[in-house]
């Protein structure tokens, strides 16, 4: 996958770049990601960037021309696998906010143009001529869009293949099926009086996927109900909830009633 970032700050994403996971999968060509300073893409020599709002008021505001440009510049050098365009994202608290399957989905495309915001934000016409998507990471205002550009790319990239050495771990995360994931140990065996529970130790695998399934279910009764009625569960899971919630005593969420 290739990804090119837009941003007056191109120098926030090197150690994220250039450490761990996504260190890796860089060097290993699984993923591609290149930085832009949209001052190259300015023709006065102020190289600016931003100018006051029409119509007043405080802040400044993102001009248009050089991130127009950049962009146009950047889709014609992505490497795009068919020519085809790549998608075009503004991060922004005004947009869709980043979930799973938007996750999911924007890991499926070839190329990203990720358009970071700083400022009041970016002039509406560069949404309205080059953008495809707004993209939020949630519900509050941060003064740019580079720490959302690099979430996006962590959990995008954590979707691509060879990224995460262990697909299987991938698999496992919370939200992938629906479910939040398993509480996790390791050594030692005891921290403050606090030991493992006995089956994780057993090495019996299909008792430990049995512990692991139902331990799942919890975590997600307890602290995300709203998520089983859109997981995939089968009627084994549904009888366990039963008993969690008794245990637990939680009712279980309404739309899951009416699936037993
Ligand atoms: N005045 C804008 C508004 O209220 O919609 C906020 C501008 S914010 C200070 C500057 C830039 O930070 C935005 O253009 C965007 O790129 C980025 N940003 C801030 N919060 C964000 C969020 N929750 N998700 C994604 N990007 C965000």
């Amino acid at each position: 996958m290739h990804i090119q970032i837009l941003t007056i700050f191109p120098e926030l994403f090197e150690p994220f770049l250039t450490t761990s996971l996504i260190g890796r999968a860089r060097e290993s060509g699984a993923l591609r990601v290149e930085v832009e300073d949209v001052r190259a893409f300015t023709r006065d020599k102020h190289r600016s960037v931003d100018d006051e709002p029409y119509g007043g008021g405080g802040g400044m505001v993102m001009n248009a021309e050089p991130l127009i440009a950049g962009v146009r510049a950047l889709a014609a050098r992505a490497d795009d696998g068919e020519d085809r365009r790549p998608r075009v994202v503004l991060l922004s608290p005004q947009g869709r906010r980043l979930d799973e399957s938007t996750v999911r989905r924007l890991a499926a495309e070839e190329a990203l143009v990720l358009l970071c915001g700083r400022y009041e934000g970016v002039d509406q016409r560069v949404v309205d001529t080059v953008v495809d998507e707004e993209i939020s990471i949630g519900d509050y205002v941060l003064s740019g869009g580079e720490l959302p550009a690099m979430v996006l790319i962590e959990a995008v990239s954590r979707q691509i293949p060879g990224v995460v050495g262990l697909q299987d771990s991938v698999e496992h995360d919370s939200f992938r099926r629906g479910l939040l994931d398993f509480p996790h140990y390791t050594r030692p065996r005891e921290v403050e009086g606090h030991g493992v529970p006995d089956v994780l130790l057993s090495g019996d695998h299909a008792r430990i996927e049995a512990w692991r399934r139902r331990e799942s279910l919890r975590a997600t009764l307890a602290k995300r109900p709203d998520l089983l009625n859109e997981a995939e569960l089968d009627a084994g899971d549904l009888e366990t909830l039963e008993a969690l919630a008794r245990e637990l005593q939680r009712p279980l969420p309404a739309g899951l009633q009416e699936r037993r």
